[in-house]
């Protein structure tokens, strides 16, 4: 049994086990400062370069992911895509420590749009996928399928490294070495500057509905929601 506190059992239907849950992070009103005041997660904070914790780019969670990550990166119109010369010179796809990633470009992801670009500022496999949908309703589901799977989890965290498995925040832990350095954690609290993601108005609970269906499938995600009502 965990010693954390905040930490709390709930049943997986389907299987019968328990999970492990940070209900005070699922009741907190956490929200991403994306494109809002984030001020990044380099050693300075850097609010002005709207590159929100794609500086690092995404870990991806193996070769499966890393090709249909690479390949759906070349489907990509250009016009939605500032990087898209990667796809012929130096690729989207790199290996690091071992894991595939996405690659860094001038300091960020290669699929993120900077400040300014015509095509919109932001993901480009995420804004790619939200102009194709004919039906504005698949919007949500479509931008988490197009991305890697850290990028819309982020900052909810499935932790296996004990007996049960664990769904938590993202720690500065988990951003790996330098991960003590950032000047700001999201998920801790005001930056130096001020910034708090905690600032939402509704709970995890309600904000990252579709995520944490997505995650933990929804029969389980409705017994998380329910232990934390
Ligand atoms: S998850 Fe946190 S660090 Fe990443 S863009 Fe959102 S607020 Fe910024």
């Amino acid at each position: 049994m965990p010693s954390d506190p905040d930490l709390v059992p709930v049943s997986d239907p389907a299987t019968g086990g328990t999970w492990w849950i940070d209900r005070t992070f699922l009741r907190s009103t956490w929200r991403c400062r994306w494109d809002d005041g984030c001020v990044g997660i380099d050693d300075v904070e850097r609010p002005d370069a709207g590159l929100g914790c794609c500086s690092e780019g995404a870990q991806l969670l193996d070769e499966d992911e890393a090709r249909r990550i690479d390949a759906l990166g070349r489907t990509l119109d250009p016009n939605r895509f500032q990087h898209h010369v990667a796809v012929v010179d130096g690729g989207l796809v790199t290996r690091r420590d071992g894991r595939a990633h996405t690659r860094v470009v001038d300091g960020a992801c290669v699929f993120l749009n900077r400040p300014g670009f015509a095509g919109g500022h932001g993901c480009a496999l995420h804004l790619d996928a939200v102009a194709e949908i004919e039906d504005p309703t698949d919007g949500p589901a479509a931008a988490l399928e197009a991305k890697p799977a850290v990028c819309w989890q982020l900052p909810m965290k499935i932790d296996r490294s004990a007996d049960e498995p664990v769904l938590r925040a993202w720690r500065r832990s988990d951003w790996g070495p330098g991960g003590e350095t950032m000047a700001w954690c999201c998920t801790e609290g005001p930056s130096p500057s001020g910034v708090d993601a905690h600032d939402g108005g509704v709970p995890v609970t309600i904000s990252l509905r579709a995520e944490l269906d997505a995650l933990l499938g929804d029969d389980l995600a409705a017994e998380v929601v329910a232990a934390c009502d």
